[in-house]
């Protein structure tokens, strides 16, 4: 496929791939991505785009910090690379209206006024509401509402071009993304030589693992554990009859997504499905029926697309970011799980500046590749 030799082949075309090449540009190393079908065309193009920093699996600890710093470095890219690549993602501060259905919703607002009036950066805020101010705010919403919250200064964003705004940047500072499929190595005493692909070889100073839920199959290729599994998740886009929403609306066992063009995203199954990724008439009816629950009118919207794709997990829901284990110049990224869009800009920095300068100041605290014990040869 080439002789040139890369200082980074990079396995995967998501956003911990594309983050990983645009930061190491930034560290004047130059990356090669493989990616076999296409930029973001995984689980960094059909995911919802919320960027919430301060909710969700290993919250608070390990994983606030890490998300905080990437939340920052989103809020740094969406000011620079639109301009810089002509790809508008539409990154954006945002707010949630989460809203209880019955007594047992109640105790989820509680924690997320906590939650968002105790941040630990300025920025976010939350109010309750009443039910008769919940439905002043969204009139469409169904009258089983009994109290809702207001959450500011999250943030959102279109994963797709995101995604592809990331790889174009990284291309513009020298990056390099070929089509193809890794199928195996070439080792030799330094280590990893050359990334063979179904195309042919390209010899590699080093190597980075971003193949998302696929990186279980480097595991016999390195002999060391990648554990990381798909857990997949069905959306459903419907154009609503009015205008659509301003913030992500959570309630009754429902979230649909605010898009700037006027869509409402409808979400999201959490499916332990291996690899399928069928878009399922189960998946549809339970999403739509929690939906029109919410907001009844949204059984008259027609649907624009329904989407798969697989988010990827490990045992322990925390990433894997590091130098893989055994290994002097084999790198691993990944396992961002449901907040891999959130967490890409400092996954990406992070690994960047682990392979560039030995060392970064992203908080990686709880990602540690040997954590699962096993090395190469043993
Ligand atoms: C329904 C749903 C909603 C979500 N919503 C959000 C959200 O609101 N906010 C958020 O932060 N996150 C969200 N996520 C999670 C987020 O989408 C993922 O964590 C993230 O996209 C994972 O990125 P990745 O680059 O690690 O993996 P992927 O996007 O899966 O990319 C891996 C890439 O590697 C390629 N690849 C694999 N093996 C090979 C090989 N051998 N050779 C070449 N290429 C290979 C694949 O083709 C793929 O393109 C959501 C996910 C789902 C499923």
């Amino acid at each position: 496929m080439s002789d040139q030799v890369a200082d980074v082949v990079i396995i995967g075309g998501g956003a911990a791939g594309c983050a990983a090449g645009y930061y190491l540009a930034e560290n004047g190393v130059k990356a090669t991505i493989i990616e076999r079908d296409g930029v973001a065309q995984a689980a960094s193009g059909y995911n919802a785009g919320g960027l919430n920093p301060l909710e969700g699996h290993g919250w608070p600890e390990p994983l606030q910090p890490m998300a905080l710093q990437s939340f920052r470095l989103h809020r740094e890219l969406w000011e620079s690379l639109p301009a810089e690549t002509g790809i508008d993602y539409h990154g954006r501060i945002t707010s949630i209206l989460k809203v209880a259905l019955d007594e047992g919703e109640l105790e989820e607002l509680r924690e997320t006024v906590q939650i968002f009036n105790n941040a630990p950066e300025p920025g976010f805020s939350a109010e309750w509401l009443e039910r008769e101010d919940v439905l002043a705010l969204e009139p469409r919403l169904t009258g089983e509402v009994i109290a809702g919250v207001r959450a500011v200064g999250n943030g959102a964003l279109d994963g797709m071009e995101f995604t592809q705004a990331l790889a174009a940047a990284a291309e513009k500072r020298g990056a390099r993304i070929v089509t193809g499929s890794a199928v195996g190595l070439r080792v030799g005493e330094g280590g990893v030589e050359s990334v063979v692909t179904n195309d042919g070889e390209i010899p590699c100073g080093s190597l980075l693992i971003a193949a998302g839920p696929w990186c279980r199959t480097a595991e016999q290729w390195l002999d060391i554990a990648i554990p990381v599994d798909p857990l997949k998740g069905q959306i459903i886009r419907v154009k609503p009859s009015g205008p659509g929403l301003t913030y992500e609306l959570i309630g009754g066992g429902s979230s649909m997504y605010d898009k700037t063009d006027g869509l409402i995203w409808c979400g999201s199954t959490e499916e332990d499905a291996g690899f399928d990724l069928s878009l399922t008439e189960e998946a549809r009816a339970s999403i739509m029926q929690r939906a029109v629950r919410l907001m009844p009118s949204l059984a008259d919207a027609e649907e624009v697309l329904h989407t798969a794709c697989l988010r990827p997990v490990t045992p322990d829901w925390l990433p894997i970011i590091g130098r893989a284990p055994g290994w002097d110049n084999v790198f691993i990224s990944t396992g961002g799980q449901k907040k891999g869009i959130l967490l890409g800009p400092a996954m990406g920095k992070g690994i960047a500046e682990i392979i560039a300068n030995g060392a970064t100041d992203v908080s990686l605290k709880g990602c540690e590749p040997e954590r699962f014990g096993g090395t190469r040869g043993d």
